[in-house]
């Protein structure tokens, strides 16, 4: 199994707070507030780990670039898609992909 795969699974299997706590502490390293198409509502509403959390529930809607290629969370975890604001967390491409293939680049 994955390193992504693990780690969702372990994840799971973790009492709520202890796995809020993981999440927060991955917030930090994420560099998506660097990144052209994060934006101020994004700041505000302090969205962020779109990969692991899911898309962005009220702020991105348009793709002006990724960064994601060069975060140290996609290098740690070994994520294979990007555009996680717009198109979905890691797991959700996957699925997509292994179900209908991916039109997207
Ligand atoms: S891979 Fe992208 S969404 Fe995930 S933590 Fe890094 S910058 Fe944020
Ligand atoms: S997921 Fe990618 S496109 Fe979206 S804000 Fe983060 S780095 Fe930018």
């Amino acid at each position: 199994m994955d390193v992504f795969n693990t780690f969702v699974r372990d994840l799971k299997k973790l009492p709520a707070e202890e796995r809020d706590k993981i999440i927060e502490e991955k917030k930090t390293k994420c560099i998506c507030p660097t990144c052209p198409s994060y934006n101020k509502c994004a700041i505000v509403e302090r969205e962020k780990l779109f990969c692991m959390i899911g898309q962005s529930f009220l702020c991105i809607s348009f793709e002006e670039g990724c960064k994601c290629e060069d975060c140290p969370i996609a290098k740690e975890y070994g994520l294979e898609y990007k555009y996680f604001c717009t198109r979905g967390d890691e797991k959700g491409q996957r699925y997509l992909n292994s179900v209908w293939g991916s039109t997207l680049e």
